[in-house]
C-alpha cells in the first residue's frame, strides 16, 4: 500500500489537495476493519497519526476544542471534559472496550458516521460544532449537518475534521446518557441518547434530546423538546412526550433489533428522563 505520512496540519491538507482519493487513517478501528475484509486493496493511505496539533484539547473560557485525533480514551481522563461535558465522558466510555478506546478518535468515529456512533447523541446535545479543514479553507459545521446518510458526510472532496468544538453551557438540572447493546460492554447500540433540561421557576426553561440508531443520522428529538418547554414536569406530561418521540425517529429492522423495541425503548428512556 502506498502511505503518506504527514508531519503537520499544514502537511496532511496539502497532501489531502493533490490526493483526494487517498483514504484518511486516524486510529484505524473501523478503518482496518474494512482493510482486514480486502475492501481498501489498492487504496493510497493518509496517515494522520503524526499531526500533532489534532491530537490535543484546548479550552478556553467559552469552549472545549477537541482536535479530530483525540481518543475516547483522551476524553475520559481530561479534568474539564469531565467536569462540563459528563455525557460525552461517559458515551466515550462506552466505545468497544479499553483497546479501541485507546486508538478510536473523535475524528473517526464523526467521519465514520455510523447511525449507532456513541459520541453523537452527548455531541447533539452539547451544540458541538465540526471543524472542517481543507488546503483552501476552514468552515465551522454544526455537528447534525455534517451527516448526510448512514456512512456519508457532507465533506467535500480533500477536506478533513480537524476539530470538534464543545460550547459551555449553563449546569444543567437533569442530564441522562444511555447506551442499550446486547450486552453491557463491547456492544452496538441498538438505541444511544444523551438528554439536557433546565429548569426554572419549576418549568422546564429548555430540553435538548438526541438519540441514535434510530434513524440514518442521530436525532434531535425536536417534537417533544418544543412539547416540554415552558411547562410543569409531571409524570402525565412524560408519558405525553413519550407518546410524541416516533415523530422525531424512524427505526428500522436490523439484524441488531427491532424498529418495534427501538422504539418501545427510546420512548421509555424519554419517558425516565422527564419523569
Ligand atoms: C471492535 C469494535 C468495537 C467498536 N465499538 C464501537 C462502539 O461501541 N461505539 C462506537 O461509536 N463505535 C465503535 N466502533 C467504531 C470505532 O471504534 C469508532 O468509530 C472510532 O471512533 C473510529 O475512530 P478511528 O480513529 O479508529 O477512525 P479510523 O478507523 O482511523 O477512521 C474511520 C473513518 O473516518 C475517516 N477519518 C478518520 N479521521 C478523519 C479525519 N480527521 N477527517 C476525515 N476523515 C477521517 C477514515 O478515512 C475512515 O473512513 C467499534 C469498532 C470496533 C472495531
Amino acid at each position: 500500500m502506498e502511505l503518506l505520512r504527514p508531519a503537520s496540519a499544514h502537511e496532511a491538507l496539502q497532501a489531502y489537495a493533490e490526493r483526494p482519493e487517498a483514504l484518511p487513517l486516524a486510529g484505524g478501528t473501523d478503518f482496518m476493519v474494512a482493510w482486514n475484509m480486502g475492501l481498501l486493496n489498492g487504496r493510497a493511505v493518509l496517515d494522520l497519526s503524526a499531526v500533532e496539533e489534532w491530537a490535543r484539547v484546548r479550552v478556553s473560557t467559552s469552549a472545549a476544542r477537541l482536535g479530530a485525533l483525540v481518543t475516547h480514551a483522551r476524553i475520559q481522563e481530561h479534568p474539564i471534559l469531565r467536569k462540563q461535558f459528563p455525557l460525552l465522558v461517559e458515551a466515550c466510555a462506552t466505545v468497544g472496550a479499553a483497546q479501541i478506546q485507546n486508538r478510536g478518535t473523535i475524528g473517526g468515529n464523526i467521519a465514520n458516521a455510523s447511525p449507532a456512533g456513541d459520541s453523537f447523541p452527548p455531541l447533539a446535545v452539547y451544540d458541538a460544532v465540526v471543524i472542517v479543514s481543507s488546503a483552501a479553507a476552514r468552515r465551522r459545521v454544526p455537528l447534525l449537518d455534517i451527516f448526510a446518510g448512514v456512512k456519508k458526510t457532507t465533506l467535500a472532496k480533500g477536506e478533513l475534521i480537524e476539530a470538534v468544538e464543545l460550547p459551555y453551557a449553563p449546569a444543567p438540572s437533569r442530564q441522562f446518557f444511555r447506551k442499550i447493546g446486547t450486552r453491557a460492554a463491547q456492544a452496538i447500540s441498538k438505541t444511544v441518547g444523551a438528554g439536557l433540561l433546565w429548569i426554572h421557576a419549576g418549568k422546564v426553561a429548555d430540553c435538548r434530546i438526541a438519540f441514535g440508531s434510530v434513524a440514518p443520522t442521530v436525532r434531535r428529538l425536536r417534537t417533544v423538546e418544543d412539547f416540554v418547554r415552558g411547562k410543569r414536569l409531571t409524570p402525565r406530561l412524560a408519558g405525553e412526550a413519550a407518546a410524541l418521540v416516533e415523530r422525531d425517529i424512524s427505526p428500522i429492522d436490523d439484524l441488531r433489533s427491532t424498529r418495534r423495541y427501538r422504539l418501545a425503548v427510546t420512548a421509555n428512556l424519554v419517558r425516565q428522563f422527564l419523569s
